[in-house]
């Protein structure tokens, strides 16, 4: 240990992630904390790192208010209706009274934005959507970080939150370990905005064996974003609203230009549009949610199951028309070439041109995430103007633990963000942030070297394990003393998939099941404390997978307590299979005790502040 070297860092604001909410927050804290020092740690490199890294086609979220295309009340609607009625709407306002100043920020910064040729307007893909040439998306941000940190760290692995010594439920600053050089770093601040992206591979996911890694989510998205807050004790919201894809077979291509812009449709084998057959069954299960318009993305998927559970399948894009069509077959193909390479490199692998063969889709593993059509995340407060008491604590988007923020994936309630919503709340947090430093005054953080000592053990452990352990075999991987990452990871994945509602149950799950899961989950937790790690990257992976435990910990408490289908297509309570409004038109949330590690759950009032006023308590 004495080996290891550390460095410190005091500062005012701590950025964990920074992808699309950490490049905003590290923006944002500058342009309101002039005199303040802002650090920004990343586990990649900020050009190319997070869900963005390869770039995408479209912005996801633009309300088109100078032209009166949407305003932000529309947006709440849209996502509450998606959502199967439970969103966070005083989040989702906030975010989308904001989010076009941050879009215009993109144009002025140079993300070549797709325009209207005859209004001169952004080209929209959908309602929400805009079309851009967006391989470029992530270096761009990344330079209004760079431009506005005191300083940037690549490499570094955030494992932990340090706390406030001086005062209960106040953090103090973040430590982790550079993967590279293998140094501990130790981050004191006064602030700290938790922005490190969903979590991807918690499920076993469908491509396995020699495609292991192929995920629809960044498979580097490991849950950070959950297990950090969850570590300390933050209240965490919506844990169970898991969200499973509908996407191109093998390489996981996003399939919303092809619908919205290319117009293409589905249809099972026999070239039946097979949604309107599971009509009259899925109103038995949700009642009128199945009429709303659109129909929510969990009821299309639930449809998509059904029709393959009953020999349907396989379910086909019908894309032979629209591709005869020479400008609708150039925007199908750059689709992917500017986001999802892969999936053109399945097609062409497997002679599939859309020109002249409908190519195959499938629903994905679930992921856990805040910003996508999907809610999971952090409990945070919202805006002093719009927010009811229960939503309201003092600075917006801040956690319940003082001077704790998130933003983009880790906030939970709030969904239909994307990326450019990502960046508009990591704004808001950080703004907030600031507000939070300067009110706290000359009050001085209190992390005292002897917390810092004691995770530096913590971190490198796995290292130290699999040093001894090794001594113990003489050959292959297996260990009477540790588990590699890897062997960690699928366990990990089995257990979540066999009981918590993944592939290989059609994602249905029930009480029993999800009390078995609790326990495996419990056993995997103690064997984790003996993960051994051969070098630094292996060290990332063991801590990846802690993160990736904790947050499925989690998942499974939220998913036992909510005794109803809310979100049938995303997943299932066997043993309550309709949706229950009278009982369950709540928010849940859950916070674990950090001394004892269990968790508790309790129900919150959903208020629907658009449109109604009235307090629908649970
Ligand atoms: C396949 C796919 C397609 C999408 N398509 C679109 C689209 O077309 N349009 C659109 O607008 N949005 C799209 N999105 C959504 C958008 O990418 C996300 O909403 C957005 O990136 C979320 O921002 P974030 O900052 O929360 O997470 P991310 O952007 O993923 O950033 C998280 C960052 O945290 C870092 N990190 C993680 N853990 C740690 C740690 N422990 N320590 C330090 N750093 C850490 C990561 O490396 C990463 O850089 C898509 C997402 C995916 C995955």
């Amino acid at each position: 240990m004495a080996k290891i070297k550390t460095h410190y860092e005091d500062c005012d604001i701590l950025v964990v992630g920074g992808g699309m909410a950490g490049t905003g927050a590290t923006f944002e804290a500058r342009y309101w904390g002039r005199d303040l020092k802002i650090i920004c740690v990343e586990k990649a490199n900020i050009d190319r790192s997070g869900a963005v890294a390869q770039g995408l086609y479209a912005i996801n979220c633009y309300m088109g208010m100078q032209w009166n295309e949407n305003q932000p009340e529309d947006h709440v609607r849209y996502a509450r209706n998606d959502l199967m009625g439970i969103v966070r709407e005083d989040l989702g306002y906030d975010m989308a009274r904001h989010v076009d100043s941050t879009v215009h920020m993109f144009d002025e910064w140079g993300l070549p934005m797709i325009r209207n040729k005859e209004t001169g307007r952004y080209q929209r893909e959908g309602k929400w959507q805009i079309m851009i040439h967006g391989e470029s998306y992530k270096p761009i941000v990344a330079e209004a970080a760079k431009k506005s940190a005191d300083k940037i760290y690549n490499r570094i692995m955030i494992t932990h939150l340090l706390m406030d010594e001086g005062k209960e439920n106040r953090v103090g600053g973040a430590v982790g370990f550079n993967m590279r050089t293998g140094d501990y770093h130790v981050f004191r601040a006064k602030a700290v905005i938790v922005a490190a992206g969903g979590a991807s591979h918690i499920f076993k996911p469908r491509a396995v064996g020699e495609g292991m890694g192929r995920t629809w989510y960044a498979p580097w998205s490991n849950g950070s974003a959950y297990a950090l807050p969850i570590a300390v004790g933050a209240k965490m919201t919506q844990m169970e609203n898991r969200i499973v894809l509908t996407r191109f077979k093998d390489g996981y291509g996003p399939v919303g230009a092809y619908f919205l812009h290319l117009k293409t449709y589905t249809q099972n084998a026999n070239g039946e549009n097979y949604e309107k057959k599971w009509y009259e069954q899925t109103k038995e299960l949700v009642g009128e949610y199945i009429d709303h318009h659109p129909v929510p993305t969990c009821l299309r998927n639930h449809a998509f199951i059904e029709e393959t559970k009953a020999g349907g399948g396989p379910i086909y894009m019908v894309t032979k028309e629209a591709f005869q069509d020479p400008h609708l077959e150039t925007i199908g193909w750059e689709n992917f070439l500017g986001m999802t390479i892969g999936q053109a490199v399945v097609w062409a692998s497997q002679n599939i041109d859309p020109k002249y063969t409908n190519p195959e889709l499938t629903t994905s593993e679930p992921y856990v995430m805040g910003s996508h059509a999907t809610c999971s995340g952090a409990w945070v407060s919202g805006p002093e103007d719009l927010s009811p008491s229960e939503y309201f604590w003092g600075y917006n988007r801040m956690t319940t633990v003082s001077g704790l923020f998130g933003a983009g994936d880790t906030v939970g309630g709030s969904a239909h963000k994307f990326s450019s919503g990502s960046f508009t709340e990591g704004r808001l947090a950080a703004k907030a942030a600031v507000k939070y430093i300067q009110e706290l005054g000359d009050e001085k953080i209190d992390v005292k070297e002897q917390q810092c000592e004691e995770f530096k053990k913590i971190i490198f452990k796995p290292l130290e394990n699999y040093t001894v352990g090794r001594n113990e075999i003489t050959a292959g991987t297996v260990s009477p003393s540790y588990i590699l990452p890897i062997q960690g990871l699928q366990r990990l994945q089995k257990i979540m998939d066999e009981y918590v509602g993944g592939l290989s149950t059609n994602y249905v799950t029930n009480e029993n099941l999800l009390k078995k899961g609790l326990e495996l989950l419990d056993m995997l937790q103690e064997d984790l404390e003996h993960v051994g790690a051969e070098d630094y990257h292996q060290l990332m992976r063991a801590w990846e997978l802690k993160h990736r435990a904790l947050t499925s910990q989690c998942v499974t408490e939220h998913t036992l307590f909510r005794k109803e289908t809310r979100w049938p297509g995303y997943y299932y309570r066997g043993d309550h299979m309709k949706l229950d409004d009278e009982n369950w038109h709540c928010l849940t949330i859950s916070r674990r005790d950090p001394k004892t590690g269990k968790f508790i759950m309790e129900k919150a009032p959903l208020y629907h502040i658009v449109d109604e006023k009235k307090k629908e308590a649970s």
